[in-house]
Protein backbone atom coordinates (compact mmCIF):
# COMPACT_ATOMS: atom_id res chain seq x y z
CA UNK A 1 0.00 0.00 0.00
CA UNK A 2 1.15 3.17 -0.91
CA UNK A 3 1.19 5.87 1.85
CA UNK A 4 1.90 9.54 1.47
CA UNK A 5 5.05 11.12 3.38
CA UNK A 6 2.80 13.81 3.85
CA UNK A 7 0.95 14.94 7.13
CA UNK A 8 -2.81 14.67 6.20
CA UNK A 9 -3.38 18.62 6.93
CA UNK A 10 -0.24 19.47 4.30
CA UNK A 11 -1.97 17.68 1.61
CA UNK A 12 -2.13 19.71 -1.35
CA UNK A 13 -5.46 20.82 -2.21
CA UNK A 14 -6.61 21.08 -6.01
CA UNK A 15 -7.33 24.94 -5.77
CA UNK A 16 -10.14 26.53 -6.81
CA UNK A 17 -10.64 28.71 -9.62
CA UNK A 18 -11.24 32.36 -8.24
CA UNK A 19 -14.24 33.49 -9.13
CA UNK A 20 -14.28 36.55 -11.61
CA UNK A 21 -13.23 40.00 -10.06
CA UNK A 22 -16.43 42.10 -10.46
CA UNK A 23 -16.06 44.94 -12.01
CA UNK A 24 -18.15 47.91 -11.18
CA UNK A 25 -20.27 47.53 -13.88
CA UNK A 26 -19.88 49.94 -16.85
CA UNK A 27 -23.26 52.13 -18.16
CA UNK A 28 -23.58 51.94 -21.91
CA UNK A 29 -22.91 55.12 -23.34
CA UNK A 30 -25.88 57.30 -24.49
CA UNK A 31 -26.87 57.05 -28.19
CA UNK A 32 -24.59 60.64 -29.77
CA UNK A 33 -27.67 60.80 -32.09
CA UNK A 34 -31.17 60.87 -30.50
CA UNK A 35 -29.44 60.93 -26.95
CA UNK A 36 -31.91 59.00 -25.30
CA UNK A 37 -31.36 55.34 -25.49
CA UNK A 38 -28.06 53.85 -24.64
CA UNK A 39 -26.27 53.15 -27.26
CA UNK A 40 -26.17 49.70 -28.78
CA UNK A 41 -22.73 49.82 -30.85
CA UNK A 42 -19.18 52.25 -32.07
CA UNK A 43 -19.57 52.91 -35.28
CA UNK A 44 -16.42 50.96 -36.37
CA UNK A 45 -15.10 53.54 -38.58
CA UNK A 46 -15.64 57.01 -36.66
CA UNK A 47 -16.02 55.53 -33.19
CA UNK A 48 -19.59 57.04 -32.96
CA UNK A 49 -21.65 55.72 -30.18
CA UNK A 50 -25.24 54.93 -31.40
CA UNK A 51 -28.55 52.82 -30.65
CA UNK A 52 -29.57 50.46 -33.08
CA UNK A 53 -32.29 52.63 -34.30
CA UNK A 54 -29.85 55.49 -35.29
CA UNK A 55 -27.29 53.62 -36.51
CA UNK A 56 -29.99 51.83 -39.33
CA UNK A 57 -30.86 55.61 -39.92
CA UNK A 58 -27.42 56.90 -40.43
CA UNK A 59 -26.68 53.47 -42.51
CA UNK A 60 -29.51 54.45 -45.09
CA UNK A 61 -28.97 58.06 -45.17
CA UNK A 62 -25.43 57.73 -46.33
CA UNK A 63 -26.57 55.00 -49.05
CA UNK A 64 -29.51 57.85 -49.91
CA UNK A 65 -26.43 60.17 -50.31
CA UNK A 66 -24.51 57.76 -52.33
CA UNK A 67 -26.63 57.23 -54.71
CA UNK A 68 -27.45 60.74 -55.02
CA UNK A 69 -24.47 62.45 -54.69
CA UNK A 70 -23.16 59.92 -57.88
CA UNK A 71 -26.52 59.92 -59.82
CA UNK A 72 -26.45 56.28 -59.67
CA UNK A 73 -29.92 55.63 -59.91
CA UNK A 74 -32.45 58.18 -61.83
CA UNK A 75 -36.03 58.55 -60.89
CA UNK A 76 -38.07 55.83 -62.70
CA UNK A 77 -35.37 53.80 -62.87
CA UNK A 78 -36.28 50.20 -62.87
CA UNK A 79 -33.90 48.52 -60.36
CA UNK A 80 -32.65 44.73 -60.59
CA UNK A 81 -31.06 43.85 -57.77
CA UNK A 82 -28.47 40.89 -58.53
CA UNK A 83 -29.59 39.07 -55.21
CA UNK A 84 -27.54 35.66 -53.90
CA UNK A 85 -29.16 35.90 -50.75
CA UNK A 86 -26.24 36.40 -49.10
CA UNK A 87 -25.68 39.17 -46.08
CA UNK A 88 -24.66 41.99 -48.66
CA UNK A 89 -27.31 41.55 -51.37
CA UNK A 90 -29.54 40.99 -48.86
CA UNK A 91 -28.78 44.27 -47.32
CA UNK A 92 -28.94 46.24 -50.18
CA UNK A 93 -31.80 45.09 -51.49
CA UNK A 94 -33.52 45.89 -47.63
CA UNK A 95 -32.01 49.43 -47.82
CA UNK A 96 -33.08 50.36 -51.67
CA UNK A 97 -36.80 49.15 -50.56
CA UNK A 98 -36.88 51.53 -47.82
CA UNK A 99 -35.30 54.50 -49.64
CA UNK A 100 -37.44 53.18 -52.81
CA UNK A 101 -40.17 56.00 -52.28
CA UNK A 102 -37.51 58.76 -51.77
CA UNK A 103 -35.67 57.77 -54.95
CA UNK A 104 -38.72 57.30 -56.94
CA UNK A 105 -37.32 54.29 -58.15
CA UNK A 106 -38.98 50.39 -58.58
CA UNK A 107 -37.08 47.25 -57.89
CA UNK A 108 -37.13 43.72 -59.24
CA UNK A 109 -34.83 41.25 -57.60
CA UNK A 110 -32.70 39.05 -59.82
CA UNK A 111 -31.31 35.66 -59.01
CA UNK A 112 -28.85 33.83 -60.42
CA UNK A 113 -28.82 29.53 -60.53
CA UNK A 114 -24.75 29.03 -61.26
CA UNK A 115 -26.06 25.51 -60.77
CA UNK A 116 -23.61 24.38 -57.82
CA UNK A 117 -25.15 21.40 -55.79
CA UNK A 118 -25.27 21.89 -52.11
CA UNK A 119 -25.05 25.50 -52.30
CA UNK A 120 -26.96 27.31 -54.01
CA UNK A 121 -30.31 25.56 -53.84
CA UNK A 122 -30.18 26.96 -50.34
CA UNK A 123 -29.17 30.36 -51.06
CA UNK A 124 -32.12 30.71 -53.59
CA UNK A 125 -34.61 29.69 -51.11
CA UNK A 126 -32.97 32.85 -48.78
CA UNK A 127 -34.01 34.90 -51.82
CA UNK A 128 -37.24 33.70 -52.22
CA UNK A 129 -38.24 34.03 -48.91
CA UNK A 130 -37.12 37.67 -49.10
CA UNK A 131 -38.89 38.22 -52.09
CA UNK A 132 -42.18 37.02 -50.50
CA UNK A 133 -41.76 39.01 -47.16
CA UNK A 134 -40.65 42.14 -48.84
CA UNK A 135 -43.62 41.94 -51.74
CA UNK A 136 -40.79 42.16 -54.54
CA UNK A 137 -40.89 40.60 -57.72
CA UNK A 138 -38.09 37.71 -57.99
CA UNK A 139 -36.87 36.35 -61.18
CA UNK A 140 -34.22 33.25 -61.20
CA UNK A 141 -32.17 32.59 -64.81
CA UNK A 142 -29.65 29.78 -64.78
CA UNK A 143 -26.16 28.83 -66.08
CA UNK A 144 -27.70 25.63 -67.52
CA UNK A 145 -30.57 27.54 -69.70
CA UNK A 146 -28.55 30.04 -70.60
CA UNK A 147 -24.85 29.11 -71.23
CA UNK A 148 -26.18 25.28 -73.24
CA UNK A 149 -26.38 23.38 -70.61
CA UNK A 150 -23.04 24.20 -68.49
CA UNK A 151 -23.56 24.62 -64.78
CA UNK A 152 -20.95 25.55 -62.41
CA UNK A 153 -20.47 21.98 -61.13
CA UNK A 154 -19.98 20.92 -64.65
CA UNK A 155 -17.43 23.78 -65.38
CA UNK A 156 -15.54 22.10 -62.29
CA UNK A 157 -15.62 18.48 -63.40
CA UNK A 158 -14.28 19.69 -66.63
CA UNK A 159 -11.34 21.24 -65.34
CA UNK A 160 -10.97 19.13 -62.60
CA UNK A 161 -7.08 17.34 -62.64
CA UNK A 162 -6.18 19.75 -65.13
CA UNK A 163 -4.47 21.66 -62.45
CA UNK A 164 -6.79 24.62 -63.24
CA UNK A 165 -9.88 23.51 -61.01
CA UNK A 166 -9.05 27.04 -59.00
CA UNK A 167 -10.22 28.71 -61.41
CA UNK A 168 -14.13 27.89 -61.11
CA UNK A 169 -14.15 31.84 -59.80
CA UNK A 170 -13.14 32.76 -63.13
CA UNK A 171 -15.24 31.72 -65.20
CA UNK A 172 -18.03 31.57 -62.94
CA UNK A 173 -17.71 35.14 -62.53
CA UNK A 174 -17.48 35.99 -66.27
CA UNK A 175 -20.83 34.05 -66.80
CA UNK A 176 -22.80 35.70 -63.62
CA UNK A 177 -21.89 38.88 -65.01
CA UNK A 178 -23.91 37.63 -68.53
CA UNK A 179 -26.39 36.06 -66.40
CA UNK A 180 -27.42 38.80 -64.43
CA UNK A 181 -27.23 41.24 -67.44
CA UNK A 182 -29.63 38.53 -69.14
CA UNK A 183 -32.27 38.22 -66.03
CA UNK A 184 -31.75 42.32 -65.78
CA UNK A 185 -32.86 42.57 -69.63
CA UNK A 186 -35.21 40.03 -69.32
CA UNK A 187 -37.24 41.74 -66.50
CA UNK A 188 -37.02 45.22 -68.70
CA UNK A 189 -34.99 46.41 -65.92
CA UNK A 190 -32.88 50.30 -66.85
CA UNK A 191 -30.66 49.44 -64.09
CA UNK A 192 -28.63 46.92 -62.11
CA UNK A 193 -27.57 47.14 -58.99
CA UNK A 194 -24.97 44.79 -57.22
CA UNK A 195 -24.00 44.48 -52.81
CA UNK A 196 -20.29 44.84 -53.36
CA UNK A 197 -18.97 46.47 -50.55
CA UNK A 198 -15.97 48.61 -49.01
CA UNK A 199 -14.00 45.58 -48.34
CA UNK A 200 -14.68 43.66 -51.33
CA UNK A 201 -13.84 46.53 -53.53
CA UNK A 202 -10.41 46.61 -51.28
CA UNK A 203 -10.01 42.81 -51.92
CA UNK A 204 -10.36 43.65 -55.85
CA UNK A 205 -7.78 46.96 -55.67
CA UNK A 206 -5.05 44.55 -53.81
CA UNK A 207 -5.85 41.37 -55.98
CA UNK A 208 -5.23 43.64 -59.12
CA UNK A 209 -1.92 45.21 -57.84
CA UNK A 210 -0.78 41.60 -57.12
CA UNK A 211 -1.45 40.59 -60.52
CA UNK A 212 -0.26 44.10 -61.77
CA UNK A 213 -3.01 43.91 -63.51
CA UNK A 214 -2.89 47.91 -65.05
CA UNK A 215 -5.82 47.76 -67.21
CA UNK A 216 -8.25 46.32 -64.11
CA UNK A 217 -6.93 49.16 -61.89
CA UNK A 218 -7.41 51.99 -64.08
CA UNK A 219 -11.74 50.75 -64.41
CA UNK A 220 -12.10 49.37 -60.78
CA UNK A 221 -12.47 53.05 -59.89
CA UNK A 222 -15.86 54.86 -59.76
CA UNK A 223 -19.27 53.78 -58.06
CA UNK A 224 -20.21 51.85 -61.38
CA UNK A 225 -20.09 51.90 -64.96
CA UNK A 226 -22.45 53.94 -66.96
CA UNK A 227 -23.54 51.31 -69.13
CA UNK A 228 -21.16 51.13 -72.42
CA UNK A 229 -21.62 49.35 -75.51
CA UNK A 230 -25.32 48.73 -74.83
CA UNK A 231 -24.94 47.14 -71.41
CA UNK A 232 -27.24 48.17 -68.62
CA UNK A 233 -25.92 50.73 -66.37
CA UNK A 234 -24.19 49.19 -63.24
CA UNK A 235 -23.43 50.23 -59.71
CA UNK A 236 -22.72 49.80 -56.28
CA UNK A 237 -24.76 51.93 -53.72
CA UNK A 238 -22.92 49.45 -50.90
CA UNK A 239 -19.78 50.48 -52.34
CA UNK A 240 -18.52 53.07 -49.29
CA UNK A 241 -20.14 51.09 -46.45
CA UNK A 242 -17.52 48.58 -44.43
CA UNK A 243 -18.19 45.04 -44.21
CA UNK A 244 -18.77 45.44 -40.43
CA UNK A 245 -21.32 47.60 -40.80
CA UNK A 246 -23.40 45.61 -43.45
CA UNK A 247 -23.19 43.06 -40.96
CA UNK A 248 -24.39 45.20 -37.84
CA UNK A 249 -27.24 46.22 -40.53
CA UNK A 250 -28.48 43.00 -41.09
CA UNK A 251 -28.37 42.41 -37.42
CA UNK A 252 -30.29 45.32 -36.07
CA UNK A 253 -32.68 45.09 -38.75
CA UNK A 254 -32.99 41.40 -38.31
CA UNK A 255 -32.49 40.54 -41.88
CA UNK A 256 -32.90 36.95 -42.95
CA UNK A 257 -29.96 35.72 -44.96
CA UNK A 258 -28.01 32.74 -46.00
CA UNK A 259 -24.08 32.82 -44.48
CA UNK A 260 -22.41 29.77 -45.87
CA UNK A 261 -19.82 29.90 -48.17
CA UNK A 262 -19.60 28.66 -52.21
CA UNK A 263 -17.98 25.12 -52.10
CA UNK A 264 -15.63 26.61 -54.67
CA UNK A 265 -14.49 29.41 -52.60
CA UNK A 266 -11.64 28.41 -50.44
CA UNK A 267 -9.65 28.21 -54.02
CA UNK A 268 -9.97 31.43 -55.07
CA UNK A 269 -7.06 33.97 -54.75
CA UNK A 270 -9.72 36.51 -53.40
CA UNK A 271 -8.97 34.74 -50.05
CA UNK A 272 -5.37 35.90 -49.65
CA UNK A 273 -6.64 39.44 -50.87
CA UNK A 274 -9.20 39.06 -47.78
CA UNK A 275 -6.73 37.94 -45.35
CA UNK A 276 -3.44 40.42 -46.48
CA UNK A 277 -6.47 43.27 -46.08
CA UNK A 278 -7.30 42.44 -42.68
CA UNK A 279 -3.87 42.50 -41.51
CA UNK A 280 -3.86 45.57 -43.11
CA UNK A 281 -6.56 46.88 -41.25
CA UNK A 282 -5.12 46.03 -37.94
CA UNK A 283 -2.74 48.72 -38.69
CA UNK A 284 -4.52 51.21 -39.94
CA UNK A 285 -8.20 50.90 -39.69
CA UNK A 286 -8.78 53.31 -42.94
CA UNK A 287 -6.64 51.01 -45.33
CA UNK A 288 -10.09 49.60 -46.48
CA UNK A 289 -11.31 53.04 -47.58
CA UNK A 290 -7.68 54.36 -48.53
CA UNK A 291 -7.93 51.20 -50.93
CA UNK A 292 -11.11 52.08 -52.61
CA UNK A 293 -10.45 55.97 -52.89
CA UNK A 294 -6.63 55.35 -54.67
CA UNK A 295 -8.85 52.30 -57.17
CA UNK A 296 -10.72 56.48 -57.58
CA UNK A 297 -7.55 58.46 -58.15
CA UNK A 298 -5.69 55.69 -60.45
CA UNK A 299 -8.68 55.38 -62.96
CA UNK A 300 -8.25 58.59 -63.71
CA UNK A 301 -4.53 57.68 -64.81
CA UNK A 302 -4.91 58.32 -68.56
CA UNK A 303 -2.14 55.75 -69.57
CA UNK A 304 -4.32 52.75 -68.40
CA UNK A 305 -7.20 53.56 -70.24
CA UNK A 306 -8.72 50.15 -71.65
CA UNK A 307 -9.18 50.29 -75.50
CA UNK A 308 -12.87 51.60 -76.55
CA UNK A 309 -15.23 48.87 -76.52
CA UNK A 310 -16.40 47.12 -79.62
CA UNK A 311 -19.02 44.34 -79.77
CA UNK A 312 -18.95 40.25 -79.45
CA UNK A 313 -18.94 38.50 -82.83
CA UNK A 314 -21.39 35.71 -81.50
CA UNK A 315 -23.86 37.82 -78.86
CA UNK A 316 -23.17 41.42 -79.64
CA UNK A 317 -22.52 41.84 -75.92
CA UNK A 318 -19.50 44.85 -75.01
CA UNK A 319 -16.18 43.07 -76.17
CA UNK A 320 -12.74 44.47 -76.87
CA UNK A 321 -11.57 42.12 -79.85
CA UNK A 322 -13.79 39.55 -81.53
CA UNK A 323 -15.38 37.14 -78.97
CA UNK A 324 -16.37 38.58 -75.89
CA UNK A 325 -14.95 37.02 -72.82
CA UNK A 326 -18.25 34.61 -71.80
CA UNK A 327 -18.28 33.38 -75.52
CA UNK A 328 -14.09 32.79 -75.18
CA UNK A 329 -14.58 31.01 -71.94
CA UNK A 330 -17.90 28.73 -73.65
CA UNK A 331 -15.85 28.36 -76.46
CA UNK A 332 -12.81 26.89 -74.42
CA UNK A 333 -15.27 24.68 -72.62
CA UNK A 334 -17.17 23.20 -75.57
CA UNK A 335 -14.33 22.21 -77.39
CA UNK A 336 -13.16 20.41 -74.41
CA UNK A 337 -9.91 22.68 -73.81
CA UNK A 338 -11.25 24.75 -71.03
CA UNK A 339 -6.93 24.84 -69.67
CA UNK A 340 -6.43 27.36 -72.79
CA UNK A 341 -9.62 29.37 -72.45
CA UNK A 342 -8.94 30.23 -69.07
CA UNK A 343 -5.14 30.73 -68.74
CA UNK A 344 -3.90 33.17 -66.74
CA UNK A 345 -5.66 36.42 -67.67
CA UNK A 346 -4.22 38.05 -70.98
CA UNK A 347 -2.19 35.24 -71.93
CA UNK A 348 -4.60 32.24 -71.09
CA UNK A 349 -7.55 34.37 -73.71
CA UNK A 350 -4.93 35.13 -75.97
CA UNK A 351 -3.85 31.05 -76.55
CA UNK A 352 -7.39 30.70 -77.63
CA UNK A 353 -7.60 33.70 -79.74
CA UNK A 354 -10.46 34.96 -77.73
CA UNK A 355 -10.75 38.73 -76.71
CA UNK A 356 -10.57 40.30 -73.14
CA UNK A 357 -13.82 41.66 -72.45
CA UNK A 358 -13.70 45.20 -71.24
CA UNK A 359 -15.18 45.84 -67.75
CA UNK A 360 -15.89 49.70 -67.37
CA UNK A 361 -15.39 49.68 -64.03
CA UNK A 362 -17.12 46.41 -61.49
CA UNK A 363 -14.61 44.35 -59.80
CA UNK A 364 -13.01 42.21 -62.19
CA UNK A 365 -15.12 39.27 -62.96
CA UNK A 366 -12.18 36.42 -62.25
CA UNK A 367 -12.56 36.14 -58.74
CA UNK A 368 -15.54 34.92 -56.41
CA UNK A 369 -17.83 38.26 -56.33
CA UNK A 370 -19.17 38.25 -52.80
CA UNK A 371 -22.65 38.56 -51.98
CA UNK A 372 -23.11 39.90 -56.28
FE1 LIG B 1 -19.03 31.35 -58.35
FE2 LIG B 1 -18.60 32.75 -56.12
FE3 LIG B 1 -18.68 30.09 -56.04
FE4 LIG B 1 -16.60 31.30 -57.18
S1 LIG B 1 -17.16 31.40 -55.02
S2 LIG B 1 -17.73 29.53 -57.99
S3 LIG B 1 -17.62 33.09 -58.10
S4 LIG B 1 -20.40 31.44 -56.58
ZN1 LIG C 1 -30.16 56.83 -31.01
Amino acid sequence: MVTSWRPSHLKLRRSRPLPPRQEPAMPAPQCASCRKARAALRRPRSGQALCGTCFCAAFEAEVLHTVVAGRLLPPGAVVAVGASGGKDSTVLAHVLRELAPRLAISLHLVAVDEGIGGYRDAALAAVRRQAARWELPLTVVAYAELFGGWTMDAVARSTAGSGRSRSCCTFCGVLRRRALEEGARRVGATHVVTGHNADDMAETVLMNFLRGDAGRLARGGGLGSPGEGGALPRCRPLQLASQKEVVLYAHFRRLDYFSEECVYAPEAFRGHARELLKLLEAARPSAVLDLVHSAERLALAPAARPPPPGACSRCGALASRALCQACALLDGLNRGRPRLAIGKGRRGLDEEGSPREPQPSGPPASEPIPGF
